[in-house]
């Protein structure tokens, strides 16, 4: 195969049948864009929107904007727009709080629900992302000694499922590796075992077709902010499958899961359907903004989106390959099938190298220990952003750039 060259990069953009999305985006000059995985990018039209819900619904309208532009029903009109990106039924999404939160709401009703029946294990894996570990660590102290939080390295992990498995709870595209878990086949044993399933789609939700129906999976909770363009913060999403909403105890009670928050009854009664997992007022200056974010991915064609992510990152790859023989070790799968929107790398010097990078108009991130992660928004990148990145990624190598001391000093977020 002959290393592509920039002049294919550019004939591959005209073809490209999402090229006009990148347009509808706020994009700075002289930026290539390596991180929308972890903060996507600003949609024109958010400024547009936010501003109408800022001057005109707060602004002139005020309180009754509730009713008026139905604010109080944004949290499922937003998530039934996810829904289909997920492969969810529209009644089965809740844009509400953070992810953190989420997994927490989550994971602790399906303990409620199956500790009566000597169903007291988590499981997960021991690289899962910090938060879902903090929160799982957090959930089996609050139970006491009546939970116990097993996790385990990828291969053992279907056999740590056993008929004390209350819950399994995996993130779905690794955020270090980037490697995609069989959702299916997981999803499919966990039952076999009788515990339920929570999948994280904090890397997956817009990045990838998810069918969390067809799969069968229980519960899920996702990112509001990462591919779905949602803007710093932005509320996240949980999903409940139909089967199980009347059923989980909505463990965060608040008013707003509440069957009539307006009767001001003294007493609570958890509302039926999805509705019952919020808890407190949402917020709508955020919602506005996600609601935008969603919008414009759910424009696009979800397969096309897939196939040029796996293409942008194997031109990632072929060009790291050809030019930066031996310099990293590749730690995401080869095959791109087995891989999310990203590339990682690893190298002792990597956060000095993203450093340089950054300064040279390369944005990527790092993941302690030795991880360079490149992200793939399909929307908005090109591929010769993909030629020119991985350029600049030789120089920086070839020229030592990365060995100045003002790009190794640790800022607070990496
Ligand atoms: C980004 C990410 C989160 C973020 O959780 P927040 O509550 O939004 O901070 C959670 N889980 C995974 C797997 C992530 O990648």
């Amino acid at each position: 195969m002959p290393i592509p060259t920039r002049n294919d990069c550019e004939q591959w953009d005209e073809a490209d049948p999402l090229a006009s999305f990148r347009e509808r985006f706020v994009l700075p000059d002289h930026v290539i864009y390596l991180d929308g995985n972890s903060l996507g990018a600003l949609p024109k039209a958010t400024v547009t929107q936010l501003k109408n819900t800022v001057e005109q619904q707060w602004g002139r309208d005020l309180i009754s904007s509730w009713n008026q532009h139905d604010w109080i029903n944004w949290p499922l009109q937003i998530g039934a727009a996810i829904a289909p990106v997920i492969g969810a039924k529209a009644h089965e999404v809740l844009v509400c709080d953070s992810t953190s939160i989420n997994l927490f709401k989550l994971i602790s009703a399906a303990l409620k629900l199956q500790l009566p029946s000597n169903r007291y294990k988590i499981v997960s894996e021991r690289n899962n992302f910090p938060t879902d570990l903090y929160i799982m660590q957090g959930i089996a102290e609050l139970f006491d000694t009546a939970v116990e939080l097993q996790l385990c390295e990828k291969h053992e992990l279907l056999n740590a499922i056993d008929d004390h498995t209350a819950i399994v709870a995996l993130t779905h595209v690794d955020y270090r590796s980037g490697e995609v878990s069989d959702m299916a086949a997981i999803t499919r044993h966990t039952h076999e075992q009788g515990g339920l399933m929570l999948w994280d789609l904090a890397h997956s939700a817009g990045a990838l077709p998810v069918e969390l129906n067809r799969c069968e999976v229980d519960l899920a909770v996702g990112c509001g902010y990462k591919y779905l363009n949602g803007g710093p913060g932005a509320p996240a999403f949980l999903y409940v499958a139909e089967r199980w909403q009347d059923h989980l105890p909505a463990i965060l009670s608040g008013w707003m899961g509440h069957a009539a928050p307006f009767d001001f009854a003294l007493d609570y009664q958890p509302d039926n359907g999805i509705r019952r997992f919020s808890c407190g007022t949402p917020p709508i200056i955020s919602m506005a903004a996600l609601a935008e974010g969603v919008q414009l991915m759910t424009q696009a064609d979800l397969q096309t989106v897939r196939q040029k992510s796996q293409r942008l990152g194997d031109l990632f790859l072929d060009l790291v390959e050809a030019w930066l023989p031996e310099h990293f070790d590749i730690v995401c799968p080869r095959d791109c099938n087995q891989r999310g929107s990203q590339i990682s790398l690893a190298h002792d010097e990597g956060y000095a190298i993203v450093q340089a990078l950054i300064a040279h108009g390369v944005i990527g991130d790092f993941r302690a220990p030795n991880i360079l992660r490149f992200g793939f928004a399909p929307l908005y990148l090109r591929y010769v952003d993909i030629w020119d990145a991985v350029e600049t990624l030789r120089q920086i190598i070839f020229n030592r750039t990365w060995d100045d001391a003002r790009f190794k000093t640790r800022a607070q977020v990496t």
